[in-house]
C-alpha cells in the first residue's frame, strides 16, 4: 500500500468539496464526497514516490529520522505544495483547505493503522489497498497482502498501468481540479 502524490489528492478534494457545495449547499455532502474523492482517484494509475508509505514508516521506527529523512522531506513537501496548489487556483476560501485535507484521511489511516493496527481499521486497509490495483500491478514483487495481486497480462492493461499513463491520470486531475476550483 502506497502514498498517491498527496497534493493531486488535496486540490482534488478541494474542488469536489467546492463544486458540491455550490450546487448543493449541503456541507456535509461536501466533506463526505471530498473523502470519497480519494478512492475514486486512487483506482486509476498513478505514481508514486515512495516504495511503500509502510515500509517507509517502518524504516523510520526501525533506523530513526536521519536515515528515513529523505521520505519525510518528500511527504512534507507534497503536503505544502497540496496547500499551495489550492491557494494558487482557488478563491482560498478556509473551506476549500479543509475539503483538502478531508481527501488525505484515508492515507493518514493507513498511516496509522501502520503504526498500531488497530481491528476496526483492518476492513479500511484491506480496501484502500484492493482499489490501487492498477498501481500495484507495477510492483509485483510487494507482498500479496499489500494488494499486488498479478493481474492479467494483456497488452492494452500494460500500455493503461505504463509510466505516461499513470503521470497523465494526475495532471488530468490537476487540469480538471484547477478548472473546477476557478468556476
Ligand atoms: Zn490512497
Amino acid at each position: 500500500m502506497n502514498y498517491m502524490i498527496l497534493l493531486v489528492h488535496m486540490i482534488f478534494g478541494a474542488a469536489v468539496g467546492y463544486t458540491t457545495y455550490n450546487l448543493t449547499d449541503n456541507l456535509f455532502l461536501a466533506v463526505i464526497l471530498a473523502w470519497l474523492a480519494h478512492y475514486f482517484l486512487d483506482i486509476f494509475p498513478h505514481i508514486e514516490y515512495l516504495e511503500s508509505a509502510e515500509t517507509s514508516i517502518t524504516n523510520l521506527q526501525q533506523h530513526g529520522l536521519k536515515r528515513q529523512l529523505e521520505d519525510v522531506v518528500k511527504v512534507v513537501a507534497d503536503f505544502f505544495l497540496g496547500l499551495l496548489f489550492i491557494y494558487m487556483f482557488s478563491s482560498r476560501e478556509p473551506m476549500l483547505y479543509f475539503f483538502g485535507l478531508v481527501s488525505i484521511i484515508p492515507d493518514g489511516v493507513t498511516v496509522i493503522y501502520t503504526l498500531r493496527p488497530f481491528p476496526f481499521l483492518a476492513k479500511h486497509q484491506e480496501f484502500h489497498a484492493a482499489i490501487q490495483y492498477l498501481t500495484k500491478y507495477k510492483k509485483p514483487k510487494a507482498p500479496i497482502e499489500m494488494g499486488a495481486q498479478p493481474a492479467d497480462n494483456s497488452i492494452l492493461f500494460n500500455a493503461l498501468v505504463s509510466f505516461p499513463v499513470s503521470i497523465l491520470t494526475q495532471v488530468a486531475a490537476v487540469i480538471a481540479s484547477v478548472l473546477l476550483l476557478s468556476s
